[in-house]
């Protein structure tokens, strides 16, 4: 059912004027045209939208001869990119009947899985459909709001605007079957949930359980990018706490070691610096999530040779990333950064580095992250606070502590990384060689 809401109390200062700009000119050209998604709902919970989307009935081939610069994405054409200035506005056509499952996801920026078609493949003739088609094809009611910038009007088709009343997560249709259509769902659930503060449904909710073995056959591409709107979007602590709660972290993470609280410390310092709009990345989480399982498979490397250890920390390197891959694919250069983190730290715990050594480390591209690292791991007890101390200060600049240090190694040491291992390290070797999954 259908209710028109007029000045819907959303704030019109806030609506991004590029985003305003492309509604109107596609209405000028005769179309229906509305912001919908993500920045509604988050307008209407006063909160600051990330992006903005439109929907509208012009076909993508219309949308593109109306703005010029306008770019068709995605291997079917669905979407639109309008540039308008320095934003980018994403216009999606209405999905209709034979927009299928597949054909959802792949409009909703999911990436079509190899083979799926060959690419120029036309749209079958009902994938495009109406308004009211279009919004019981998104997954929640919150998410199915249609808003008019030029007449502030709201639409709604699902009782969206009671959920956002109730700030309720409602998933639109019956939970199992949206489920099964697209698991990603389930995150997005707990995503949004988390993200903005609301309660999930009781359906919703109870469908998760039963419906999380589903994410067993959704692409570790899409997973991974899924993994980083988890958890780089601010409020990764209690994301993963909700991902907890609802069962979900081991379907997730097929690991030998149960994320713990080194995983808990990593979102922690990346909350607080997005908070700070600060960069962050994901291979910083990657390396937290498996370090456990990293630690059990380079324990094996400290039983060999010294010449043997560093080929046998970089196989457990590699070890414990493909066990991730199973379900989240990160691109290489994340699952390298991880690595280097790692094997960066035991030539931070050498306990007296010579001269050349320490500065060899600080020049090490990954020298930061694998500092803050080991800050982390200095936070939960696993290393000596003053180690970590010993190289904060050791990157002051001008700071006599590396003056001090022996030109020549010393004999004891606490950590036995000598030769091949130490040297290769030392020199970023192993970011060139060796390629994990
Ligand atoms: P965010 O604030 O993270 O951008 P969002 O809800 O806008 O949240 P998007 O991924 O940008 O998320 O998707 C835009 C809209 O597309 C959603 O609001 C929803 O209406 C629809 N959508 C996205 N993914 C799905 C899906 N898997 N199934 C159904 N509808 C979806
Ligand atoms: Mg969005």
């Amino acid at each position: 059912m259908k209710i028109e809401i007029a000045e819907p109390g959303i704030p019109r200062e806030r609506v991004s004027t590029g985003a305003a700009a492309v509604v109107k000119r596609l209405q000028e050209a005769g179309y229906e045209a509305y912001l919908v998604g993500g920045c509604v709902r988050d307008l209407l919970l006063r909160r600051t939208p990330k992006d903005f989307d439109v929907a509208t009935n012009a076909h993508p081939e219309a949308i593109c001869a109306i703005f010029p610069r306008a770019r068709p994405i995605g291997r079917r054409f669905r979407i639109v990119h309008v540039r308008m200035r320095a934003e980018i506005i994403e216009v999606s056509t209405f999905r209709g009947a034979g927009a299928g499952e597949d054909g959802a996801g792949a409009s909703f920026g999911r990436p079509r899985e190899a083979g799926a078609t060959n690419g120029r493949e036309r749209e079958p003739r009902d994938a495009y459909g109406t308004i009211d088609e279009d919004a019981i094809r998104r997954d929640f009611t919150i998410n199915a709001l249609y808003y008019c910038p030029i007449a502030d009007v709201l639409l709604d088709y699902c009782d969206g605007m009671a959920d956002i009343a109730k700030r309720t997560l409602r998933l639109i249709g019956d939970p199992p079957v949206r489920y099964r259509e697209d698991p990603v769902r389930i995150l997005r659930a707990v995503r949004i949930a988390a993200k903005l503060d609301l309660r999930i449904h009781r359906a919703t909710k109870a469908a998760i359980a039963p419906s999380k073995a589903l994410l067993g056959t959704v692409s570790p591409a899409r997973l991974f990018d899924e993994f980083c709107k988890l958890f780089l979007c601010g409020h990764g602590v209690y994301t993963f706490e909700l991902l907890e709660r609802q069962g979900l972290t081991e379907a997730l993470f097929p690991l030998a070691v149960p994320p713990g609280p080194l995983l808990r410390a990593a979102l922690e310092s990346t909350d607080a610096r997005l908070a700070e709009a600060k960069p962050v990345t994901p291979g910083f989480l990657l390396a937290a999530l498996l370090w456990p399982d990293y630690l059990g498979e380079a324990a094996k490397a400290e039983s060999l040779p010294p010449g043997k250890r560093g080929e046998a920390r970089e196989q457990a390197a590699l070890a414990a990333l493909q066990r991730l891959r199973q379900t989240i694919a990160a691109p290489r250069r994340h699952t390298y950064f991880a690595r280097d983190v790692w094997q960066l730290q035991p030539l931070l715990e050498l306990e007296q580095p010579t001269a050349d050594e320490a500065g060899a480390i600080i020049a090490h591209k990954r020298f930061r992250a694998a500092y803050d690292f080991l800050l982390l791991r200095a936070d939960l007890g696993e290393v000596e606070a003053k180690l970590a101390d010993w190289w904060t200060e050791a990157q002051i600049p001008g700071t006599d502590i590396l003056k001090d240090l022996p030109a020549a190694p010393k004999r004891r040491r606490r950590r036995r990384v000598r030769g091949r291992g130490r040297r290769a390290a030392l020199a970023g070797e192993a970011v060139q060689n060796a390629a994990p999954p």
